[in-house]
């Protein structure tokens, strides 16, 4: 008998406007999009930021191609949900086919999202009008309080509390239950009460955790969007197995995130914060909920044998100090004294000694010039590169 196991992919995390920036590349810079593959195949997409982009370049239709179904969810008409709209390759492929949900609003009336869609692709915002798209794509509505099913997996739509509105989403597969509340703010009674639905049991709790509790309190109260603290006190009260921190604000770096992460982690026992390339599996035997990080360090990579003292905290939370051996490394610039004056924006060879247990290694590079500085000794520069290969 084979396990239900669902997975579920992170291809934009972050809220308001993409990032494209050193300080935010870790967790990632594209705007929100999700993609849910249930046990049965069914594919769910859940909004349209920026992030969609990268999942139609990697695009492996639903089912292996025999049912070329997908189901997108649009939680409501803000640029940074349908942003990546007209970057999704797929919908240019006339097998595809998409059935789009999402709510009418009171500012368009029938046919919402249809006609933000044909709004953002209206000359001259972009080359080409929808008619260049020839997959098929449905629209269907739905309000808060629906459910439906699609194949095996059910799914329920509440309101959230958010300028113009905003859906979240419940969505019951045979292997887990995922939950999905992302631009919305505690405080109205009856919402925080369908968000509380929403997360009830949920294996995965996915929340919009934009600002610090500090910030929610008062510089932006009143901007449509929540914190990790109030995160984990749904999570908790709601019996949520794990916590999602969501929807990072574009000016939240990643050591910023680091922290949020560290004090959500204090509180609630469960919790990740969204990562750009995340994935995480529901239903697998043993761990119910596992997630993985994508492959950081792919590039620039070098044996050694440097030895190293190690201190983190265990999965179990508690501190340890390990002596060991570093067995590769990887690099992204250095800061070298040279007598030489090389030119900027120029490349340059690299070949560094590391000490090993059987002698010395060369480790080569190539570096790119990116800075010169005065160095503190006499005659020489301060050379900072970037190493590319
Ligand atoms: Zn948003
Ligand atoms: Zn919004």
């Amino acid at each position: 008998m084979t396990v239900p196991i669902a997975k579920l992919s992170f291809w934009g995390v972050r809220g308001s406007t993409p990032t494209v920036d050193p300080a935010t590349s870790r967790y990632g810079g594209n705007t929100p999009c999700l993609e849910l593959i249930a046990p049965d195949g069914t594919q769910i997409i859940l909004d349209c930021g920026t992030g969609l982009r990268m999942l139609g370049s990697r695009w492996a239709a639903p089912n292996g191609g025999k049912t070329p179904e997908t189901h997108i969810l649009v939680t409501h008409y803000h640029w940074d949900h349908i942003q990546g709209i007209p970057f999704f390759s797929p919908l240019y492929v006339e097998n595809n086919e998409f059935h789009f949900y999402s709510f009418r609003s009171k500012f368009l009336g029938r046919d919402s999202l249809k006609q933000v869609f044909e709004a953002q692709m209206a000359l001259p915002y972009f080359p080409v009008d929808m008619s260049a798209m020839s997959a098929k794509r449905k629209f269907k509505e739905v309000d808060g309080g629906d459910s439906f099913n699609v194949g095996e997996n059910k799914i329920t739509a509440r309101w959230l509390n958010h300028p113009q509105g905003c859906l979240g989403f419940r969505i019951e597969t045979p292997a887990g239950t995922v939950a999905y509340a992302t631009d919305n703010e505690p405080g109205d009674a009856k919402l925080d009460e369908s968000l509380r639905e929403l997360a009830a049991g949920a294996d995965i709790f996915i929340n919009d955790a934009q600002f610090t509790p500090e910030q929610l309190e008062t510089t932006r109260k009143g901007w449509g969007h929540s914190s990790w603290l109030e995160g984990a006190k749904v999570a908790r009260q709601m019996g949520a197995k794990t916590l999602v921190l969501f929807h990072h604000d574009p000016d939240s770096t990643d050591r910023m995130l680091d922290s949020i992460l560290r004090q959500a982690r204090e509180e609630f026992d469960s919790v990740f914060a969204a990562s750009e390339g995340m994935v995480i599996t529901l239903g697998a035997p043993g761990d119910r909920v596992q997630a993985h990080m994508p492959g950081a360090r792919t590039a620039l990579r070098r044996e050694a044998q440097f030895h190293a003292k190690v201190c983190g905290v265990t999965e179990g939370g508690k501190d340890f100090e390990e002596e060991t051996m570093v067995r590769d490394i990887s690099l992204q610039g250095a800061l070298i004294s040279l007598k030489h004056l090389p030119r900027l924006q120029s490349e340059l060879q690299v070949t560094m000694e590391a000490p090993g247990t059987d002698g010395l290694q060369a480790m080569n590079l190539r570096g790119y010039v990116v800075r010169i500085d005065a160095a503190p000794e006499k005659g020489h520069v301060a050379v900072g590169v970037v190493f590319t290969d």
